[in-house]
């Protein structure tokens, strides 16, 4: 007997015929998110719900799903679920790590070279019909070979970050609540600081901590007020690390020179202050979005979702503790 499975929203073509072979799929067939009614109707008696970041998955809707036998993120951070509450309920929750790590790490880049090089920036100049031609004076912008990075979280993304500053010469600087061993932090060239330090002797910031009570406003304006006022921050991680609000000051008030961003505070809205000003890069959450990337994480949610629904322990399991 194939699982009942409910999907969310549609996958890329790959994974959707894959679903349709090995389950019996319902899903939702508009290109949007779902309400939570629309979510609580779909789970009904089903054997596994795979969800996105834009899902928030509460107990509520766990209670309405009484079969489920997993519930399988598209996306590494999970943020968006109530783990505990399923834990309680011991359904097993997952995630796809890894297969999103270099295209994250990708983003991060294209992010601070954008903001840094001002390219978005010229572009729209360019697009204006305004641009009078070459000028020594015109948009200047920060080096960023040579520079120091500072990286706030060095798991997987954070270290692919890393890797990729070698090639642009810069000295890397990072604070993790793990510190690594001396030999990875050799063999990735990157020094430990405390986070402090790291903020204020770094040219470019960029965050890569998962979002959890502990990372949520992580840099707030006590933390921006300690970044070079040249400084260039990016956030590829999620909104809430950054106090928005804050952030948004600061750069207004030349606390910091620039910023790129990913992920905002309550996507899909953005601070309407954010839109208004030049020194920051804006990108609607394409950290993840290459069609490689994006098949690889549905592939990996499919495999999570029917390794539980055959009653085996998914590979990439958040809360062991569903089983106990
Ligand atoms: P990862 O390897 O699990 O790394 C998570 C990092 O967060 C580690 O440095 C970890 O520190 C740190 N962390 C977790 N909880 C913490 C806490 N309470 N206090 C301080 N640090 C904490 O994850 P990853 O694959 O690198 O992904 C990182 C994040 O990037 C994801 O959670 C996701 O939110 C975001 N992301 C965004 C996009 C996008 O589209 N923009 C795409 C992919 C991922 P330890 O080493 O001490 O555990």
């Amino acid at each position: 007997m194939k699982p009942k499975v409910f999907l969310t929203r549609e996958l890329p073509p790959e994974c959707m015929r894959l679903l349709t072979e090995s389950t019996e799929l319902s899903y939702n067939h508009e290109d949007r998110v779902l309400t939570k009614q629309e979510i609580i109707s779909g789970v009904q008696n089903m054997d596994g719900l795979i969800c996105l970041l834009t899902d928030t998955i509460d107990d509520e809707i766990l209670a309405a799903g009484s079969k489920l036998q997993v519930v399988s993120n598209f996306a590494v951070g999970f943020n968006n679920i109530d783990v505990n509450a399923a834990t309680r309920r011991q359904i097993p929750v997952t995630n796809t790590p890894g297969v999103l790590t270099n295209s994250t790490a990708d983003m991060a880049w294209a992010l601070m070279m954008d903001a840094a090089r001002r390219v978005t920036e010229g572009d729209r100049l360019v697009r204006s019909g305004q641009w009078s031609g070459w000028g020594p004076l015109q948009l200047l912008g920060p080096d960023v070979s040579g520079s120091t990075l500072g990286l706030i979280g060095l798991g997987r993304i954070g270290k692919a970050v890393a890797k990729r500053a070698r090639g642009f010469e810069m000295q890397v600087r990072y604070w993790n609540r793990t510190r690594l061993s001396e030999s990875e932090e050799a063999e990735l060239g990157v020094q430990y600081f405390p986070m402090e330090q790291v903020l204020a002797e770094s040219d470019f910031i960029s965050l890569h901590v998962a979002l959890n009570d502990e990372t949520h406003h992580l840099n707030s304006s006590r933390e921006l007020s300690q970044l070079k006022s040249t400084a260039c921050l990016i956030n590829t991680a999620r909104g809430p690390v950054i106090h928005e609000a804050a952030l948004v000051k600061a750069l207004k008030n030349g606390i910091i020179g620039s910023a790129g961003l990913d992920v905002y505070e309550e996507e899909p809205a953005v601070d309407k202050e954010l839109l208004r000003l030049d020194n920051v890069v804006l990108a609607p959450h394409l950290g993840s979005a290459t069609i490689g990337t994006r098949t690889k994480m549905g592939n990996m949610a499919i495999e999570n979702c029917l390794a539980a629904c055959s009653g085996n322990k998914p590979p990439n399991l958040i809360n062991p503790g569903a089983y106990v």
